[in-house]
């Protein structure tokens, strides 16, 4: 098989395993096996860039910057809908259709209206071509880098589909991919994205794809336009969509009056709950593009179609107090106490404030009854006040000056916008809460050992930092409240286990700020040990890949405070992981000297990058694929078919991972 014939082939497997897991959610290969011919897609686009192509699925994750997003005029103008809020305005909208239509049967196609940013998708020749924001409505910005990234939209489609056409739909954050990017932040002391909407359609103008495909969004996609489509209904043009390759949920319904329309509203309004992304109403088209046609639009919408807003839920209630919470990174959050109140299901008792500029605007004060609504984030928030219920003696509110649990005077950096208590070292819950992330699930994952223990032992003063965790005994710990002999020895087991935490995930337990998970393993991969990395200077951080100024920075800090270092001292002498530990022969040798080897398939012992190492500590070479100076292939299980065919015309020997080793272990 020629090369160009492989790239195709592997690019097409690559498209149907997307769709397979991002639009039919029935993945047929482990995430696993993607990787690798992924890997194997991107390794032979590198050595042979005349094949590449723009809309090859290894430019899904993303990579190029865009400075500037491009104007580009729509084709077809973009139009807004009109809005409706009861059943009586549809009834007086389809007054209106009948007297233009005549009194027709009219069908009317029921979907659900996604919360999130509008795309227009042009597809030439059956490929993405082009991908522009809303705007205007007549012009919007080229954002296709960025839209690439996400999987469930299709590099190329398959059917029969004419030359040209857009495609129409929205992007949105699903909850669950939402919840587990704030989860994200709020592990490396960020402040969380308040909304799914707001962020979606954030992520759409941000100059770096890499960022946007880390991003779990995802594309509903609602309608085509074009010349020629082979369907003259807007309930066709959906189906034809889902058969192109489209993700085109399901839920939409065809209603033969404005009956079934309104048994429609009335399910989904009590449904929408337990849908996996928010929706804040319904839109309802009349079907027949014929009818369309004849209706047209108004200046801004279009006449044949219409959205139901659901009701917001909101309701009003009084706030009762403002108390002020600490985070383990010392931020202030404000946060109201309410007086509880029944909304969307759940007793409402207290809101976030977010900061002191959103209770500046919101001039929020103690004895007010606001208004508090649910949207798709978990905790609810407060949107305005009632001020024709503020009390005459009401005052403005004055944000603390001071920390709630230390007194520190609080200090705010320039641009941000949250307070800070700047007591590192002396401010409780900053301390307990440092304690409770080292001892963390995925940080040093000390059994035995959990967030109120922390708390506990800090306030009878067993422990002020996590490295006196390690001097802990059984019989300091026995007279704690609830503390048994069995729970006692478990603790100090579970602490005494955490020495064999590798070094990666004692370098995100530390809790430098802005060293999340990712840039644990990316600084550990780069500096291999702490004392390399507490040595970098900033202009070396920065150099690192997905490193920038703000954690470089945040990394300094971190290694220049005198507290700091004593206590990495002290985990170093109780034996805590400090570096890399090199699992593969790490004595370099000659043995492999002039020898090429291609590193392929899954292995059980060791992994790739073990095995490449291994090779290039040798002295030998790693190539990218199997070519006639190839000197052996060190295969593991599903390798490529492509790759063993071509490994057995060449004539290149193929060993496993064990015979690998007997090669470098040999004398
Ligand atoms: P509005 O922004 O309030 O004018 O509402 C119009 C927008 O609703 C459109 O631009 C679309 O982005 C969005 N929308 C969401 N779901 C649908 C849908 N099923 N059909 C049409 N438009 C939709
Ligand atoms: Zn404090």
């Amino acid at each position: 098989m020629d090369i160009q014939n492989t790239i195709q082939t592997l690019s097409k497997e690559l498209n149907q395993h997307n769709y397979n897991y991002y639009v039919l959610d029935k993945p047929i290969i482990s995430d696993y096996e993607f990787d690798l011919k992924l890997k194997e897609l991107q390794n032979l686009e590198n050595k042979y860039p005349e094949y590449f192509d723009e809309n090859s699925p290894t430019q899904r994750v993303g990579g190029t910057i865009t400075k500037n997003f491009q104007t580009v005029p729509h084709e077809h103008r973009m139009y807004s809908l009109d809005n409706s809020y009861s059943k009586e305005e549809l009834v007086d909208w389809e007054k209106r259709i009948q007297k233009v239509l005549g009194e027709v049967p009219l069908e009317y196609t029921c979907e659900l209206k996604y919360d999130g940013a509008s795309i227009s998708i042009t597809y030439e020749n059956g490929k993405l071509k082009r991908a522009v924001t809303r705007g205007d409505g007549f012009q919007g910005d080229d954002v296709t880098n960025n839209i690439k990234t996400i999987k469930s939209i299709p590099l190329r489609i398959k059917g029969n589909f004419p030359s040209t056409f857009d495609v129409r739909g929205e992007i949105i954050l699903p909850f669950a991919g939402f919840e587990k990017m704030n989860q994200d932040l709020i592990e490396i002391g960020e402040l969380p994205y308040s909304n799914p909407r707001n962020t979606a359609s954030g992520s759409l103008k941000l100059q770096d794809s890499a960022e946007v495909a880390k991003r779990p969004l995802d594309c509903l996609l609602y309608f085509l336009i074009g010349n020629k489509l082979p369907f003259n209904s807007q309930f066709d043009g959906l189906e034809t969509a889902r058969q192109w390759g489209f993700k085109v949920p399901k839920e939409a319904k065809l209603a033969g009056n404005l009956e079934d329309v309104f048994e429609f509203i009335d399910y989904w309004d009590i449904h929408r709950h337990q849908l996996p992304y928010e929706t804040d109403g319904v839109v309802v088209k009349v079907n027949s593009f014929h009818f369309q046609d004849e209706l047209g639009f108004t200046a801004k919408s279009p006449r044949w179609a219409i959205a139901y807003k659901f009701k917001s839920e909101q309701v009003s209630t009084k706030l009762l107090s403002i108390s002020y919470q600490v985070g383990r990174t010392g931020a202030i959050t404000p946060v109201a106490n309410l007086e509880p109140v029944q909304l969307a299901g759940t007793v409402v008792k207290r809101a976030s404030l977010h900061n002191a500029d959103q209770m500046e605007k919101l001039d929020i004060r103690v004895g007010d009854t606001v208004f508090v609504e649910k949207g798709g984030e978990i905790i609810p928030k407060i949107i305005a006040v009632d001020l024709t219920k503020r009390p005459e003696t009401s005052e403005p509110t004055k944000y603390i000056t001071h920390c709630p649990e230390c007194d520190t005077q609080l200090v705010r950096g320039e641009g941000e916008a949250n307070h800070y208590c700047p007591n590192f070292c002396g401010c409780p819950p900053q301390i307990i809460g440092r304690i409770q992330h080292y001892i963390s699930r995925k940080a040093m994952d000390i059994e035995g050992l959990g967030g109120e223990t922390v708390a506990l032992l800090f306030n009878n003063g067993l422990v002020h930092n996590y490295a006196d965790l390690y001097e802990l005994t059984v019989e300091q710990i026995l007279p704690l409240e609830r503390m048994a002999q069995k729970s006692a020895e478990n603790l100090v087991k579970g602490v005494e286990n955490s020495k064999n935490i590798p070094f990666e995930r004692v370098l995100y337990a530390i809790g430098i700020r802005f060293v999340g998970e990712t840039v644990a393993k990316k600084l550990a991969k780069h500096y291999k040990s702490i004392d390399a990395l507490s040595q970098a200077a900033l202009m070396d951080l920065v150099l690192v890949d997905e490193i920038g100024d703000r954690i470089a920075q945040s990394v300094i800090d971190f290694f220049e405070n005198k507290e700091n270092k004593i206590i990495i001292e002290r985990l170093k002498s109780y034996g805590i992981q400090f570096e890399i530990i090199e699992k593969v022969n790490p004595n370099a040798t000659n043995k492999l000297s002039g020898k090429t080897f291609v590193v392929s398939g899954v292995f059980e012992k060791y992994s790739r990058d073990d095995l490449k190492k291994a090779i290039e500590d040798n002295g030998g070479k790693v190539g990218s694929s199997i070519s006639a100076k190839t000197d052996y292939v060190v295969a593991g299980d599903s390798m490529g078919p492509a790759k063993l065919e071509k490994a057995n015309k060449l004539n290149v020997p193929i060993i496993s991972e064990d015979d690998f080793m007997i090669l470098i272990n040999e004398s």
